[in-house]
C-alpha cells in the first residue's frame, strides 16, 4: 500500500490546452479518494498521469516515498480499471486475469493461486472458463476488477468503471467496490462525473472544474460547507437553490431581501454578510431545507419565500415541487403527502440555520 502525492502538477497539451492546473493532493495510505467534476474538467488526464500513461508537464508525483515522474507505468505498482473494461475477447476469464501476471513472468502456481483467490473475492469462480462475449455487463466489470486485484498493486485507479452499466447494477457494483476496497485496504483513486457515486464511495472527494481543484473534503463537509457556488450546486441532488437577493442590515440582524421575502441570516452567516450591506448576493438553500408552510402562522421576520407552483413531482416519501420565485425556478422537497397543486401560490418556510451565501458572479 502507498500514499499518493501530487505537488503543483500541470498538464498542457501541445502548449495550448491546459488540461490540469496546479493540482495538489496527498492521500492517506489506504484511502478512497474520488475525483469528481463535469466532463472535460481534467479527471482522466490526472488519473492517467498517476498511472504513467501521460507525461507530467510540470510538478511532482510521488507514490509511496518514490518520485515517479519518469517511472514507466509497469514499474509503478498500480492497477487501472477502465470504463470499457478492455478485456481480450479471444481469452476466457481465467486467461484474462492471468495475462498480466504471465507477462511479468510470475510463476504458474502463483498465478493460479492469485486468480482463484481474486475470483472467489469477487464471486466469479463459476465463470472462469467463459469468454467475455458470454458475460453480462456486470460480470465483465467484475472480471476487469479481478484483473486489477491479481496484480496485488499498491494503488487502484478507476476511470468511470460503472458508466456502461444500467442504473440498478450501478448501485449494486458501487456497494461491491466499496466493500472490496475496504477489505483489501488498497489506496484508491476513483474518477466519476456522478456526484452521488462520489458521495457514496469517497472518504475524500476532490471537486474539479476547468482543470482546477476547487475543494477537497469529506462528503459531508462538501455538502454542509461548500466554499463556492459551483461546489454548492454540484454536490447534492436535487441541486441547491440560488436566489438573488440584497443584503440589508438592521441593528444586530442581517437579512436576505427580495420581492416578497425577508429572510434572517443565522449569526455565523450574519458576521460574514455585514460587509455586504446594500449589495447583492446569492442566497443558497437546499430543497430539503425549504418546507411547505401550509397553514401555520407566518413567523416573525417572515422567513418565507413566496412563489407560484409550476410542477409537482410526487416521489412517495417526499414530493419535489418546482416553484417560480421572482422569475427563477426554486425546488423544494416537501412531505410526500403535502397538498400542493400546480398553479398554487405557496409560501416556503426557510430553515435559516441551513442558509448559504455566495458572491454574485
Ligand atoms: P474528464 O476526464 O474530466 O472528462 P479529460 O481529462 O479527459 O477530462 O480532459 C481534460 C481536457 O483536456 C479537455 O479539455 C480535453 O479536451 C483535453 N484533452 C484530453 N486529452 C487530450 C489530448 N490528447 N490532446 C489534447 N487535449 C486533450
Ligand atoms: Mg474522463
Amino acid at each position: 500500500m502507498a500514499k499518493i502525492k501530487l505537488e503543483h502538477v500541470y498538464k498542457r497539451y501541445g502548449g495550448k490546452v491546459t488540461a490540469v492546473k496546479d493540482f495538489n493532493l496527498e492521500t492517506e495510505d489506504g484511502e478512497f479518494v474520488v475525483f469528481v467534476g463535469p466532463s472535460g474538467c481534467g479527471k482522466t488526464t490526472t488519473l492517467r498521469m498517476i498511472a504513467g500513461l501521460e507525461d507530467i508537464t510540470e510538478g511532482q508525483l510521488f507514490i509511496g516515498d518514490r518520485l515517479v515522474n519518469d517511472v514507466p507505468p509497469k514499474d509503478r505498482d498500480i492497477a487501472m480499471v477502465f470504463q470499457n473494461y478492455a478485456l481480450y475477447p479471444h481469452m476466457n476469464v481465467y486467461e484474462n486475469m492471468a495475462f498480466g501476471l504471465r507477462l511479468r513472468k510470475v510463476h504458474k502456481d502463483e498465478i493460479d493461486r492469485r486468480v482463484k483467490e481474486a475470483a472467489r473475492i469477487i464471486k466469479i469462480d463459476h465463470l472462469l472458463q467463459r469468454k467475455p462475449r458470454e458475460l453480462s455487463g456486470g460480470q465483465r466489470q467484475r472480471v476487469a476488477m479481478g484483473r486489477a486485484i491479481v496484480r496485488e498493486p499498491k494503488v487502484f485507479l478507476f476511470d468511470e468503471p460503472l458508466s456502461n452499466l444500467d442504473a440498478k447494477l450501478r448501485v449494486e457494483m458501487r456497494a461491491e467496490i466499496s466493500k472490496l476496497q475496504r477489505r483489501l485496504g488498497v489506496t484508491t483513486v476513483y474518477v466519476t462525473h456522478d456526484q452521488v457515486e462520489a458521495m457514496t464511495l469517497g472518504t475524500r472527494i476532490v471537486v474539479m472544474k476547468d482543470g482546477e481543484v476547487l475543494q477537497v473534503d469529506s462528503p459531508l463537509n462538501l455538502y454542509d460547507f461548500p466554499e463556492t457556488k459551483f461546489v454548492a450546486g454540484f454536490i447534492g441532488s436535487p441541486s441547491m437553490n440560488f436566489i438573488r437577493s440584497r443584503v440589508v442590515t438592521e441593528g444586530e440582524h442581517v437579512y436576505f431581501t427580495g420581492e416578497g421575502f425577508k429572510v434572517r441570516a443565522n449569526p455565523t452567516l450574519a458576521t460574514n454578510l455585514r460587509a455586504y450591506n446594500g449589495k447583492e448576493v446569492w442566497m443558497g438553500i437546499r430543497p430539503e431545507h425549504l418546507g411547505h408552510k401550509g397553514w401555520t402562522p407566518i413567523p416573525e421576520d417572515n422567513n418565507v419565500v413566496r412563489g407560484k407552483v409550476e410542477v409537482v413531482e410526487p416521489l412517495g416519501a417526499d414530493t419535489e415541487i418546482h416553484v417560480d420565485v421572482m422569475g427563477g425556478m426554486v425546488t423544494a422537497k416537501v412531505d410526500g403527502h403535502a397538498m400542493v397543486l400546480p398553479g398554487d401560490s405557496v409560501e416556503l418556510l426557510v430553515d435559516t440555520s441551513k442558509l448559504h451565501a455566495f458572491d454574485v458572479d
